[in-house]
């Protein structure tokens, strides 16, 4: 048995299997070559503590007992057992809670949308059938969308979701998205409990800010390799 709490390729990035010599399809045991371990990247100066490591670890051996499957219970803990909530929680999308759901669950009242006169607050008036949020979205997505943008909710979460759009236009519709989605919730909140009001266009600048923070940190952080674009 042996295990890695990290997988190499995870540390080194694709360059890895080359400067340690090590195929990315390698098993644990095709980097072991007479009891020893077989990788290079003892003169690599990117690699060479991370060599000294590898050297440092026990080399599995036959005799160390025969392979097992170990199931990922989490990050750091791998057990013989299989638990599929546990595997659940390994693969599904981590998200956060939404924080308006608990709200529209309860809602089931009628009450009047507050960012325009329409008497009956729906999911689908508040998104984007209102010509307040309507507007605000327009305006944010207009030049990704095309004439495409669309008042009603579930054809815009197709749009969303799935559309010809090149990738850093999809990412950046889905982080246009889930800004309108916030702010226009804040908003309405504000509103209601008269603590705020923003125009359109005051919203639509708010909005188009946060993605473009959203965007500068993204890059900076990928300039830095510790993270990916994907959120
Ligand atoms: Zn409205």
């Amino acid at each position: 048995m042996y295990k890695t709490k990290r997988k190499l390729i995870d540390i080194t990035g694709p360059v890895g299997t080359c400067h340690l010599g090590v195929a990315r399809n390698a098993r644990v045991s095709d980097a072991v070559l007479h009891s020893t371990w077989n990788v290079q990247g003892h003169r690599s100066r990117y690699f060479h503590a991370l060599y000294d490591r590898i050297q440092a670890g026990q080399v599995p051996l036959d005799s160390h007992g025969s392979d097992m499957v170990l199931w990922r219970h989490s990050e750091n803990d791998n057990k013989s057992c299989f638990s599929s909530s546990k595997t659940w929680e390994q693969i599904r999308n981590r998200k956060a809670t939404v924080f308006w759901s608990d709200r529209m669950r309860a809602w089931g009242v009628q009450q009047s949308c507050v960012l325009c006169v329409e008497i009956d607050e729906t999911w689908d008036h508040v998104f984007f059938a209102c010509p307040y949020s309507f507007t605000v979205w327009e305006r944010v997505t207009n030049r990704l969308s095309g004439a495409r943008t669309d008042p009603d909710w579930t054809s815009t979460l197709q749009f969303v979701s799935v559309n010809s759009l090149q990738i850093m236009d999809k990412i950046l519709l889905k982080m246009a998205f889930q800004s309108c989605i916030y702010h226009l919730w804040k908003e309405r909140n504000e509103r209601w409990h008269h603590t705020g009001f923003q125009t359109v266009d005051q919203l639509y600048r708010i909005i188009d800010k946060a993605v473009r923070n959203r965007i500068t940190s993204l890059r900076y952080k990928a300039d830095h390799k510790l993270t990916s674009l994907m959120w």
